[in-house]
């Protein structure tokens, strides 16, 4: 089975600085999804069984749908104590990624490695290691874990495939190879529940949730193969502090005639939060790059200024070009 997996292996500098740190700091992105925190659980479990005394960090609380994964209670949204020797950024493209958690003149004299799968990571670290043709940071994770020889437990695989799962919605990406379903049975093999991983990370919402779906859904709009719709901050009113439409970008790219779809989240201060998603063969990542976002070419977002129908309006006109640039 392993040699259906490619040696996909850190650059040597990385493992050198893994293995010399005491007390790593990891941190993952803001508005964290399974990835996010799949491969900061995942890596703060293994550098712990390393000996290690790992930070698990991210500014935005982890939702409650992950706290089956180890560790999960020890991620903490504060660093101000952390006292650590070394910085890890996980699943991030660019710093802003991490928030305000990063402070830069706080780690300024300490190394920052940064671990990553998006092809528009701006390589922000003093040591580098992307690989956007892996499905998820997770990924990398597990690649890292077979390169230093750390044996797959239960817990450290679960954490594995959460990652995965989450990332590739249930294997549907087409970046699943055959190496992914590999590592998969690996993953499988080692006891992480695949089951119970895409019940409660890909098929559970709050009732909550369901009722901003329904009033998201009400603003859809299609046309020249591009569908959207807009999160309005007062449609969001007395559904509890929820923000975001988790998952309805995806779904509304299931509309036939759709190659392309957006999803624009009000969010304070006249910020607007862009989501796409595209179908095999068209590009968001390039847009969304310039936009001041990232991501990959089918799945990728960004944060710009200005009210919603402008944002809207604009940013559907960028990506109806997309669509007839590959159309052609
Ligand atoms: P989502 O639409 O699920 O929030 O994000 C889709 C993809 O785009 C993810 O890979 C995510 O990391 C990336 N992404 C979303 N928003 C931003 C952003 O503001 N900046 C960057 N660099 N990447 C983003
Ligand atoms: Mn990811």
């Amino acid at each position: 089975m392993t040699d259906s997996i490619p040696n996909i292996s850190p650059p040597p500098e990385l493992l050198d600085a893994l293995q010399s740190a005491r007390r790593p700091l990891l941190i993952t992105h803001i508005s964290p999804d399974g990835d996010a925190i799949g491969s900061l659980t995942a890596l703060g479990y293994l550098l712990y069984r390393m000996g290690k005394d790992p930070i698990l960090a991210c500014q935005d609380k982890a939702p409650n749908a992950f706290n089956f994964l180890p560790f999960y209670d020890r991620i903490v949204q504060n660093v101000d104590d952390a006292n650590a020797d070394l910085v890890i950024a996980l699943d991030s493209s660019d710093p802003s990624r991490l928030g305000d958690i990063y402070d830069e003149a706080q780690f300024a004299d300490l190394p920052l490695l940064v671990i990553d799968h998006h092809i528009t990571n701006v390589y922000f670290g003093d040591i580098n290691w992307v690989e956007p043709a892996c499905c998820a940071t997770d990924e990398l994770i597990f690649h890292l874990a077979r390169v230093l020889n750390e044996p797959l437990d239960e817990a450290l695989a679960t954490a594995l495939l959460t990652g995965i799962v989450t990332d590739t919605r249930g294997f549907r990406t087409s970046n699943v190879t055959p190496a992914v379903m590999h590592i998969t049975g690996q993953l499988l093999d080692a006891g992480a529940p695949l089951a119970m991983i895409t019940e409660r990370t890909l098929d559970t919402r709050s009732m909550a949730l369901i009722k901003l779906w329904a009033r998201v859904l009400d603003t859809v709009e299609l046309s020249d193969g591009v569908i959207s719709a807009i999160n309005a901050i007062q449609m969001r009113k007395d559904l509890g502090g929820l923000i975001r439409a988790e998952g309805l970008v995806s779904f509304i790219l299931g509309a036939e005639e759709a190659k392309i779809a957006a999803v624009f989240t009000e969010m304070p201060e006249g910020k607007v939060e862009c989501s796409f998603r595209a179908l095999p063969g068209y590009d968001v990542s390039q847009i969304a790059f310039e936009m001041g976002g990232g991501g990959h070419p089918p799945a990728a977002g960004c944060t710009t200024d200005g009210d919603l129908p402008g944002v809207r309006r604009k940013i559907v006109a960028l990506l109806q070009e997309e669509v007839r640039s590959k159309s052609r």
